[in-house]
C-alpha cells in the first residue's frame, strides 16, 4: 500500500482474526485475497470496504491480493466502468501489481469444468423459460418441482450444451443448471443456473461467445484458479456459501478456496447500489457518475475528500457480522480530521461587500504574513497583499446587531486576520437602501493582528485587497438526500432527492494563487469550510466545490455520548 503517512492503527476483526488462525495452524501457507468488482457501474464507498479488508489483509499478512473483475454479463458491463474501477481502487491507495484478472479469462475453462458436470450426470440442459423456473423453485417452506428436461441423458446434455455454445439458440431458450437437489431447504441448491444464453457482445471477448456463467459457477471457480485462500464477501452470499463449495468439491479445480462473509457497509443520506446510482446518472439528476454528491470513489474525490480520510473511516468503522447502517457524518469526521491537519488556509469572499480604509494611504499595498496553517508550522506563511479597498464577507457586517453578534457593525472594530483592527465609520448605500460599501478606519499600532495596549475585538474577520483577487464559482453540496433512510416506507428514492443537495453561487473571489490550485488539492476557505477545484475550472473561470463545512457534528454527538455515559 502507497500510503506516505500513517492512517489510524489497523484494529483486528473476525475475518482477520481466522485468517491469522489458518495461517498460525497451517491450513494455508500464504494468504491470498481479492476484490471482485462487476465492471456495471462505479465503484462506491461500500467497495472501499472491501478494497481496505481484502487488500489489507494481504498487505498486513504478508499475501497477496488481486483485483479480478467478474465480466459475466455483457448486457450491463462496459470497458468505462473497468478504466474507472482500476483508477479508484489506485486513487484509495492500494496496488494488485501484475495481478489483473478477469473472470472472462477463464470461460474456455470454466466452459470445459461445466461440460465435465454433465460428463457426471451433475448438470443438465433445460428448456423451460426464466419465468417457468421461477415458478419451479418453489418457497421457504416448500420443495421445489423438478423441471420435466430434468432427467435428460447425457448425451442429449453435451449435444445441446454444445449447440448452446454454437449460438444455434435464442436468448432464453435454454439454460445449463446444475443437478443437486429440488427439495433442498437452501434455495440456492435447486438446481442453481450455470449458463445463460445472451447474444451481445461483451467488452473484452467480443463475440466469442453467446453463453455467459452466473455469478455463482463463475466466481469459486475463479478463486480456485488463482489460488485464493479466503474469499471474502459480504452477507447476502451466506446462503451461497453451501453451493460455492458444492462446485469446489465437484470439480477438478486447483486449489479449494473459502468463501466468508461480512456485513455491508450502508450510510444514512445515501444510496449504495449501483442500480440506483446508474438511474441517478441517467435521469440527469446529478452531474455524471463523479459528482460531488455522488458516494462513488469518484464523486468523493471530485468533492475534495483525501484517500486517507476514506481509508481511516473504514478502519474506523470495523468489519462486523452483521448489518447496520451507519452516521455518514463518522465519514466527514474522518474526512475532516485529516483535512485539518493537512489542509492549506486561504482567503475567499463569497458574498463580497466592499470596505474603504479611509485613513490607509491609497497607493500602498502591505504584504501581510498569514500562516498557511496553523495545525501545521511546517506550512509556513504566505504574503497576502493588503490595500485601501477589501473585501469581506456580507453577512460578517449588521448593521443593527443583536446582542451575540460580534463582527463588524457601526463604531465597532473588529480584527482582519493576520492584518489590522478596522473600525467601522460609516455606512453607504444606494438609491434602495441596499448596503454598497463601508467606510471604515484602521490601527496602524495593530498590524499583523495585535495591539500594543492588549486590547482584543471579540471577532477576527477573513478579507481580500479589492486589487488582488480572483472571481469564482462555487458550489456547496450537502447530501444528496434529505430522508436519512432514502426510500424508507417503499417511497420512490427520487422522491428524498434533496433539492438543494447543490447550490451554485457565482460572483465569489478568491487569493489569486488559487488559480493554480489543482483538483483533489482541497484547502480550507478560513472560516468557511474546506473546498477544491472542480474539474470544470479553468483559468478565467474557477469553480469550487465545497468539500465540508467547519462544523463537525459527528464530533459532537461523540461527545455527548462521552458526556451521557459518564
Ligand atoms: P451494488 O449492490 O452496489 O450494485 P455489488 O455487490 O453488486 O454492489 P460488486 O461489483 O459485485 O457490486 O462488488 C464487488 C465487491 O464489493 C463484492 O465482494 C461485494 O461484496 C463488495 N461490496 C459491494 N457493496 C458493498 C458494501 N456496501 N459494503 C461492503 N462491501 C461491498
Ligand atoms: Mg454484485
Amino acid at each position: 500500500m502507497n500510503t506516505d503517512t500513517p492512517s489510524a492503527p489497523v484494529r483486528t476483526d473476525f475475518v482477520r482474526d481466522i485468517v491469522a488462525a489458518d495461517l498460525r495452524e497451517g491450513r494455508v501457507d500464504s494468504v491470498l485475497t481479492r476484490f471482485p468488482p462487476e465492471p456495471n457501474g462505479y465503484l462506491h464507498i461500500g467497495h472501499a470496504k472491501s478494497i481496505c479488508l481484502n487488500f489489507g489483509i494481504a498487505s498486513e499478512f504478508g499475501g497477496r491480493c488481486h483485483l479480478r473483475f467478474d465480466d459475466t454479463n455483457p448486457l450491463k458491463e462496459e470497458q468505462e466502468y473497468i478504466d474507472s474501477i482500476q483508477e479508484d481502487v489506485r486513487w484509495l491507495g492500494f496496488d494488485w501489481g501484475e495481478h489483473l484478472y478477469f473472470a472472462s479469462d477463464y470461460f474456455e475453462q470454466l466452459y470445459q469444468w461445466a461440460v465435465s458436470l454433465v460428463r457426471d450426470g451433475k448438470a443438465y440442459v433445460d428448456d423451460l423459460s426464466a419465468e417457468e423456473i421461477r415458478g419451479h423453485r418453489g418457497t421457504l417452506t416448500e420443495p421445489g418441482t423438478a423441471s420435466p428436461w430434468r432427467d435428460r441423458s447425457v448425451e442429449e446434455n453435451l449435444d445441446l450444451f454444445a449447440r448452446m455454445r454454437a449460438g444455434e439458440f435464442p436468448n432464453g431458450a435454454r439454460v445449463l443448471r446444475a443437478k443437486i437437489d429440488m427439495a433442498s431447504g437452501n434455495i440456492n441448491l435447486r438446481d442453481p443456473i450455470m449458463y445463460r444464453i445472451v447474444h451481445a457482445t461483451h467488452p473484452r471477448t467480443a463475440d466469442a461467445w453467446c453463453i455467459y456463467p452466473s455469478y455463482d459457477f463463475a466466481h469459486g471457480q475463479s478463486d480456485a484458479i488463482e489460488g485464493v485462500t479466503h474469499s471474502i464477501c459480504t452477507l447476502e452470499f451466506q446462503d451461497h456459501r453451501p453451493l460455492y463449495d458444492w462446485f469446489i468439491a465437484s470439480l477438478p479445480v486447483p486449489s479449494v478456496p473459502h468463501q466468508y462473509e461480512f456485513a455491508r457497509l450502508n450510510l444514512t443520506h445515501t444510496v449504495l447500489s449501483k442500480r440506483v446510482l446508474l438511474r441517478l446518472v441517467n435521469e440527469g439528476s446529478v452531474r455524471g457518475w463523479d459528482d460531488p454528491r455522488m458516494p462513488t470513489l469518484s464523486g468523493l474525490r471530485r468533492r475534495g475528500f483525501p484517500a486517507e480520510g476514506v481509508r481511516d473511516f473504514i478502519t474506523m468503522v470495523g468489519v462486523a457480522r452483521s448489518d447496520s447502517v451507519l452516521e455518514v457524518e463518522m465519514l466527514e469526521h474522518s474526512v475532516r480530521d485529516v483535512l485539518n491537519r493537512s489542509a492549506l488556509r486561504r482567503f475567499a469572499v463569497l458574498d463580497p461587500i466592499k470596505v474603504v480604509i479611509d485613513n490607509y494611504p491609497e497607493y500602498l499595498v502591505e504584504e501581510m504574513d498569514v500562516p498557511n496553517n496553523p495545525e501545521d508550522p511546517d506550512a509556513g506563511t504566505r504574503a497576502v497583499p493588503f490595500t485601501r479597498e477589501l473585501w469581506i464577507e456580507r453577512e460578517d457586517f449588521m448593521e443593527d446587531p443583536p446582542s451575540k453578534f460580534f463582527r463588524l457593525a457601526p463604531g465597532r472594530e473588529v480584527r482582519l486576520r493576520s492584518a489590522y483592527f478596522v473600525t467601522c465609520t460609516h455606512v453607504a448605500k444606494d438609491d434602495d437602501g441596499r448596503i454598497v460599501e463601508l467606510r471604515c478606519t484602521y490601527d496602524p499600532e495593530t498590524r499583523g493582528g495585535s495591539a500594543p495596549d492588549g486590547r482584543r475585538p471579540k471577532a477576527t474577520l477573513h478579507w481580500l485587497s479589492a486589487s488582488h483577487t480572483a472571481p469564482a464559482e462555487v458550489r456547496l453540496y450537502d447530501h444528496l438526500f434529505t430522508s436519512a433512510y432514502p426510500s424508507a416506507g417503499g417511497r420512490d428514492i427520487f422522491e428524498d432527492l434533496n433539492p438543494e443537495s447543490e447550490v451554485v453561487v457565482s460572483g465569489c473571489l478568491v487569493e489569486p494563487s488559487l488559480a493554480e490550485a489543482r483538483t483533489g488539492e482541497t484547502v480550507q476557505f478560513e472560516r468557511l469550510g474546506y473546498f477544491c477545484p472542480d474539474p470544470d475550472s479553468a483559468p478565467g473561470g474557477l469553480v469550487f466545490n465545497r468539500t465540508l463545512g467547519l462544523r463537525d457534528t459527528w464530533a459532537k454527538v461523540q461527545a455527548q455520548g462521552r458526556k451521557d455515559g459518564a
